[in-house]
C-alpha cells in the first residue's frame, strides 16, 4: 500500500537504492565523520548523498557510531580518573 506523500514519492523516485560507487563513499564518509575531509571531498560527497540513498544511511549510521564511541570513552574515562584520585588519596594517608 503506497502510504508515502507525493513529496517524498517524489524524491525516492530520484533516489538510488543501490550505490554503485560504495566504495569510494564509505571512504569519503569515513573521512567526514573523523573531521579529515576536504572541501572538495565534502562537495562531492554531499553531491553524491543527494541521490544516493544507502550512503545517506551509511553516513547516519557511521556518525551514530562514532558519537556513541566518544560517549563511551567519555563514560569509561571518568570513574578511572576518579579511582585514579581517590587511590592516591589513599596512599598519602597511609
Ligand atoms: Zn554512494
Amino acid at each position: 500500500m503506497q502510504t508515502s506523500l507525493p513529496s517524498s514519492s517524489n524524491v525516492k523516485s530520484e533516489m538510488k537504492e543501490h550505490c554503485d560507487h560504495r566504495t569510494d563513499c564509505l571512504k569519503m564518509i569515513q573521512l567526514i565523520v573523523d573531521g579529515e575531509a576536504t572541501e572538495q571531498q565534502l562537495d562531492k560527497l554531499r553531491a553524491n548523498l543527494e541521490s544516493c540513498k544507502p550512503c545517506i544511511e551509511m553516513y547516519h549510521l557511521e556518525k551514530e557510531v562514532k558519537e556513541l564511541l566518544a560517549k563511551r570513552i567519555e563514560k569509561r574515562c571518568c570513574p578511572e580518573q576518579l579511582v585514579a584520585t581517590i587511590k592516591s588519596k589513599i596512599l598519602t594517608f597511609s
